[in-house]
């Protein structure tokens, strides 16, 4: 039965009711892709994390060379690369920011590109590279507006015709993004919410900040709120994915999954557990308990209900 379970988890997880919920895993180097046990492929490459302490922004091919290799750790499977999401928490060696007084809610992530269009021209560049030998998406970070939208679109087309079968989206980490999706994701392929930002904006408690970390809790069923909205005003066709910590979480698969997300991108060592979960979850019977998860008042009554028998 053990063999069993563990060559289940290289199959896809489908639900008692047939339903294929890729499980995708989050890489910061390409360390962690080998590791990942089960992934159908990646979804979400912390770039900055594989290049956080170069000196100098990486060449073009460097990074191909880089996103080629994680592509290989995980058998070809489709990987999704973010582009450098600068700021707050994680600093770029290679982008040196100015001291802000509120770094969360400053110079971010796909912000700071307006500045240096050029750093993510060469991102950019190597991206269409890998996307032209293996599946790729990619994705833009801290997205607030259409207009950054449309502007991520240009730097990415102004490259020329892009590559057959890159896939393009965005996270879905502020409030206002998800408010709003349907203005912002017409012309997108996917998107991925990044409950982490997003759970720490929607209770404004900082993500690092221990003092307030039982707010900052992605179960919060404010935040649940954001996610039901998102799968639901999703233009048509765009596929919703949660790359946050709370998908890495077993506990919190039946209410995604009845949210109606689309594909999970977890940890590594979690990739077994959420193929087991959700095996053994019915998605009207998901449904039910998501839509009533987003009734109650707080984050520990969602984990009463996900904890007993309903
Ligand atoms: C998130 O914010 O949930 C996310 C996946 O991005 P990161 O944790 O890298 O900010
Ligand atoms: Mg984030």
């Amino acid at each position: 039965e053990r063999d069993a379970a563990l060559r289940a988890v290289d199959e896809p997880a489908t639900t008692l009711d047939g339903r294929t919920i890729p499980v995708l895993v989050n890489v910061g180097s390409v360390q962690d892709a080998l590791d990942a046990r089960g992934a159908d492929g990646s979804g979400l490459v912390r770039t900055e994390v594989l290049f956080g302490d170069r000196r100098s922004a990486p060449t073009a091919a460097e990074q191909a060379a880089a996103y080629r290799e994680i592509a290989a750790a995980l058998g070809g499977k489709p990987i999704t690369i973010r582009t450098w999401d600068v700021g707050g928490d994680k600093p770029l060696r290679f982008l040196p920011q100015a001291p802000e007084a509120n770094p969360f809610l400053g110079d971010r992530g796909l912000r700071t590109f307006r500045r240096r269009p050029e750093l993510l021209a060469t991102q950019l560049a190597a991206i269409r590279e890998v996307a032209r030998e293996t599946p790729v998406q990619v994705m833009f970070p801290m997205v607030t507006t259409a207009e950054e939208v449309a502007w991520a679109l240009e730097q990415l087309d102004g490259l020329g015709p892009r590559p057959d079968g890159l896939q393009v989206g965005m996270m879905v980490e502020v409030p206002a993004a998800a408010l709003r999706i349907e203005t912002l994701a017409g012309g997108l392929d996917f998107v991925s919410i990044g409950t982490n930002d997003l759970t720490q904006y929607t209770t404004a408690a900082d993500r690092t900040n221990p003092a307030v970390a039982a707010l900052a809790d992605g179960l919060d069923p404010a935040v649940l709120r954001l996610v039901d909205r998102v799968v639901r005003q999703a233009p048509e066709g765009v596929h919703v994915a949660v790359c946050g910590d709370l998908a890495s979480d077993p506990l919190a698969t039946e209410v995604l999954v009845g949210l109606g997300v689309h594909a999970l991108s977890a940890v590594g060592p979690q990739i077994p557990l959420l193929k087991a979960r959700l095996r053994q979850l019915d998605t009207t019977t998901a449904a039910a308990t998501a839509t009533k998860a987003l009734t109650l008042p707080s984050a520990e009554a969602v984990r009463t209900l996900l904890t007993s028998p309903h």
